[in-house]
């Protein structure tokens, strides 16, 4: 605790210089962030760092494993469809990136398991939305020996399934109807910082910095 509070009086006496008229401005203002970004609770994974982002531009939902559960999944308390409704209808953002990553512990788990002295029913349930990835890695992951590569292939495959349940949100299909809002899949490699986003044509992640923007 001592770490962070030292951490706001430093960030108050070196930094907020050059963040206080943003902040006075949105608090005035309203935000008004351009992107809903969906990534894992990781603390390697830092939306804003990584980004290069401001105050104010990306409204980010941090859960365990990056899940989307589809729109009817069972039990009503769940904070990324209600962060997903904000975001889509009242925030009104252009896009919405659904970020996984390398070594994702949620990934290992939903694999292989807890260690079955650990008794922790809320983070089952959670994980067992994203059973079908599961499936998919048994499936058709069976040449993947290496317990990296499996974990890499599931959370490439769960980036796939968040994308395809943002699909079953009402505010969601409503905007990509009208042509308003975009859907992004990134998985960012730890080791090395790297971003690679996927792409529908050739169905592969591919490297962010060979893109032209
Ligand atoms: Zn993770």
């Amino acid at each position: 605790m001592q770490k962070l509070i030292e951490g706001i009086h430093k960030f108050r006496k070196n930094e907020l210089g050059n963040y206080s008229e943003l902040f006075c401005r949105l608090s005035n203002d309203g935000q008004n962030p351009h992107t809903l970004f969906i990534t894992c609770c990781d603390s390697r994974v830092l939306a804003e760092l990584i980004t290069h982002s401001q105050p104010g531009d990306l409204f980010v939902v941090k859960n365990v494993g990056n899940i989307v559960p589809p729109a009817d999944a069972s039990g009503s308390v769940n904070s990324t469809a209600a962060a997903i409704e904000f975001a889509t209808e009242t925030l009104g953002v252009s896009d919405i990136v659904v970020c996984g990553h390398s070594l994702c512990g949620a990934m290992s788990t939903l694999l292989y398991g807890l260690p079955s002295t650990h008794a922790m029913p809320h983070l089952q349930q959670w994980l067992e939305i994203a059973a079908p990835v599961r499936n998919i890695i048994e499936r058709n992951y069976t040449h993947l020996i290496d317990q990296e590569a499996r974990i890499t292939a599931a959370a490439e495959e769960n980036i796939l399934f968040a994308l395809e349940n943002l699909h079953t949100y009402p505010a969601v299909q409503k905007r990509l109807n009208s042509g308003t809002l975009r859907l992004h899949g990134w998985f960012f490699k730890i080791a090395t910082a790297e971003m690679f986003a996927y792409d529908y044509v050739t169905q592969q992640f591919q490297s962010i910095e060979q893109q032209i923007c």
